[in-house]
Formats: C-alpha cells, structure tokens, sequence
C-alpha cells in the first residue's frame, strides 16, 4: 500500500513546505515530457556526444546508439549518462507547446498546480527557473521514485477535484492505487513516443496534447461543479 510514511524526508519536507488552499481544485502535472520537451532536449544533448536515440520502444535504456558504430549504450551507463544530461541541460529544455496557456487558464478559473517531476533534488531550482520563464511559474517539487506517495500527501491537504498528468505507466498506476479519485492523465507530448505505447490502463484519458487536455480538464471541472 501506498503512503505518505513512503515519502522521501528530501521530499516530504518540499510537500509541507507548499501552500495549498483545500478548496481549489489541485492539477499535479510530471515535467518531461509534459511541461518540458525531454525527448528533444535528449536528442539535441546526444547528439553532442556522438550519440542518437533510436525511438523503438518507450525506454532509452536500449535506445541509445553511439552514431558510427550504432553500439548500444550498456543498461548499466544509461543513469550516469542521464544524470549528466540533467546537470547540463535541465535549464534548456523547451516548453511542451500549450502548457502555458492551457494551465494559466484553468489556474485563472481557481485550479492549484504543483509541478511533480523526477528531476535531480540539485537541479530542482534550475527547473523551477526554466518553467517560470516559459510562463510556467508554479511550485515544483523534486520527487523520487513512484508518485503515489506525493500524491497522496497532496489528496490529504485539499478537497480536490484532483487531476494528475504524466508520461509513465507505472507513475499512474502508483497514483491510481494510492488515490483512486484522482483523474490520471497519461500525457506524452513527442507523438513518436507516443506511438509506442499503449495508453496506460489506470488512466481517464491519454493526450499528446495541450488544447485537448485542457478540455478534459474544464469539462471535468464544470461536470463537478467547480
Ligand atoms: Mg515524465
């Protein structure tokens, strides 16, 4: 099961530090590959390391080739390669087309949103800087591991209605059994990505898209009178 004595003391204190108001709806949206284009940012960093990421499944550990050789980057180098990609390239990435619009709209119509990424805990302010300048300028918290535990720290605060976006199965299946209210959104913005995979099976609806979420979203909101 599922709970808030699972949360990382990094991350439960990040939580407690939030302040939320119990009666606004709450939007707790992933980062890559939701708010931010980690895919590209990935290719554009492999690339200047003679490297490119052959999209044939939806996981990078076997995906990433060296150039010439098309050698597979071993499983075992994949993390430090990534934590690498992260220390340098975490300001940088790109903002998913509509995020910006889509959140400030239903933030302007009274909804909370908590940006709920995996990000490094040391690349936590970079992050939070790279969305506020993109016009996504919400409290970011550094997460580690599953998110049903954040979430359900998060469900215990408010009254919802709760909406819950990202890009990984097993990140939606953690926070459909931790918090079964939760709306799940699987979210996954690079349409080739998109297209390796099935749409995760805890989830209400999955979107590569901005405009359509945002829809679902309000749609939600006004079905529950909010
Ligand atoms: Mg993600």
């Amino acid at each position: 099961m599922s709970s808030i004595a699972n949360l990382e003391p990094l991350v439960l204190e990040q939580l407690q530090s939030l302040s939320l108001d119990p009666a606004r709806p709450l939007i707790i949206s992933d980062a890559d590959e939701v708010l931010l284009k980690f895919v590209a940012g990935l290719e554009t960093y492999l690339q200047g390391r003679d490297m490119w990421l052959d999209l044939q499944s939806f996981a990078l550990s076997g995906n990433i080739k060296r150039k010439n050789t098309n050698e597979i980057i071993a499983t075992e180098e994949v993390p430090d390669l990534l934590s690498d990609f992260f220390a340098a390239a975490t300001g940088d990435l790109e903002a998913v087309t509509g995020a910006a619009d889509a959140l400030a709209a239903l933030h302007k119509r009274g909804a909370q949103i908590i940006v709920l990424t995996n990000v490094p805990h040391a690349q936590r302010h970079v992050r939070q800087e790279c969305l506020a300048r993109q016009g996504l300028d919400y409290p970011v918290i550094a997460n580690q591991g599953l998110k049903g535990p954040a979430v359900t720290y998060l469900a215990q605060q408010c009254e919802g209605p709760f909406f819950f976006l990202d890009d990984i199965p097993h990140n939606i299946a953690s926070v459909a059994k931790a918090h079964a209210p939760t709306k799940c959104i699987h979210f996954i913005a690079d349409k080739r990505l998109a297209q390796l995979i099935d749409p995760a099976k805890d989830s209400q609806i999955q979107s590569s898209s901005w405009p359509h979420t945002h829809a679902y979203i309000e749609n939600e909101l006004a079905q529950l009178g909010h």
